[in-house]
């Protein structure tokens, strides 16, 4: 990014995104290997055959924070469509069930969060299966959104196991569906809204973590949701919080790779739910509603967050902000009611003798 006549040259860490970029028009050419499935987040213009072993790639896209291609001889494909979004999601021979989920999760994601944030603006979008290192998950990029080869489970997936039967809302444990909820969810907190992901990471990844939870709520019913808070959300905080609290509004490198997941993917994402019981649905999803719009295509910092969330609630906020991003005061008893397993874990950990610490 070029700012106040300078480059602004974030280091890349080893955790958190390694670029940080204005929305930006790309034309781009490139060669690949004949027999390649190629898939880049923009939209493909045509091929041109150059030589014999090669194939020409053009592609255009518009607005995009980054400019990426994933290419595989192995690829296979399902597509589907959410209004004029056209989804497709590659998935490697053997995990056929796998990408068929990832597409469900995607065009059922699409349309829960268009109807809850605002509209998706691209025309496509792109579902594929890779080999992330790092600990990731999954990555997210300007319509195109990277899995985890190994959440896709294989042909035996059943990301349930024996625990499906066991007690309801169990689809809220299914990593596959909410890795994928969450990489469409950063279609809006970070490719739209953009924010600086080494200064503050919290912007865009606490409010994509919080939309996941969100996406299981209203795909799987508030019984999963309850579960996917335990272990996706509130597990990681909990765990951080025995140590005590962080502040959540700190640059990548200032977390170690534990407090980095329970406070800005736990603390951040739960304080979603906490403002939301206190400003009530209606204020909660207009400003979200507001956030994404006077955001778009630029980049958001937490001044404009806090003035935002101000102007809708009516009311000074600062104090709710001081709590939850400045502060490091929260003790578990601020927290909502965890779900089942938290419960289970909250149990376990008064039933351990003083000083053990926590699972
Ligand atoms: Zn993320």
């Amino acid at each position: 990014m070029y700012e106040e006549g300078g480059w602004k040259l974030n280091p890349v860490t080893e955790q958190g995104d390694p670029t940080n970029t204005d929305a930006a028009n790309y034309e781009v050419a490139f060669g690949a290997p004949k027999g390649f499935t190629v898939i880049t987040s923009g939209t493909d213009v045509g091929q041109t055959d150059e030589s014999g072993s090669m194939v020409v790639h053009h592609s255009v896209t518009a607005l995009a924070r980054n400019f990426v291609v994933v290419a595989s001889d192995r690829y296979e494909q399902v597509s589907g469509q959410v209004g004029e979004t056209q989804v497709s999601s590659y998935y490697l021979p053997d995990d056929a069930k796998g990408g068929q989920a990832a597409l469900d999760t995607t065009l059922k994601s699409l349309d829960i969060f268009g109807e809850a944030f605002g509209q998706y603006p691209y025309t496509e979008l792109d579902v594929t299966q890779v080999v992330l290192g790092g600990g990731a998950a999954g990555m997210e990029a300007t319509g195109l959104i990277m899995i985890g080869k190994d959440l896709y489970g294989g042909e035996g997936r059943d990301p349930l196991g024996e625990a499906g039967g066991l007690f309801g809302g169990a689809g809220g444990a299914d990593a596959l569906a909410f890795t994928t909820a969450h990489e469409v969810a950063h279609q809006w907190w970070y490719s739209v809204v953009g924010s600086d992901a080494y200064e503050q990471p919290w912007l865009d990844e606490s409010l994509t973590n919080w939309s996941s939870a969100f996406y299981v709520d209203e795909a799987l019913g508030p019984e999963a949701g309850r579960l996917a808070r335990d272990l996706f959300i509130g597990l990681g905080y909990r765990v951080v919080l025995a140590e005590g609290d962080q502040r959540l509004d700190q640059p990548v490198d200032k977390f170690d790779s534990q407090a980095y997941g329970g406070i800005v993917y736990g603390k951040g994402a739960l304080m979603y739910d906490v403002l939301r019981a206190e400003l009530g649905d209606q204020k909660f999803f207009e400003f979200l509603r507001r956030y994404y719009r006077e955001q778009q295509f630029d980049r958001a910092d937490s001044d404009e967050w806090l003035r935002t969330l101000n102007a809708v609630a009516g009311k000074d906020m600062t104090p709710f902000y001081q709590k939850w991003v400045e502060g490091a005061e929260i003790q578990p008893a601020n927290l909502p009611p965890a779900g089942p397993l938290g419960e289970m874990l909250s149990r376990l950990e008064s039933a351990l003798p003083e000083g053990s610490s926590a699972p």
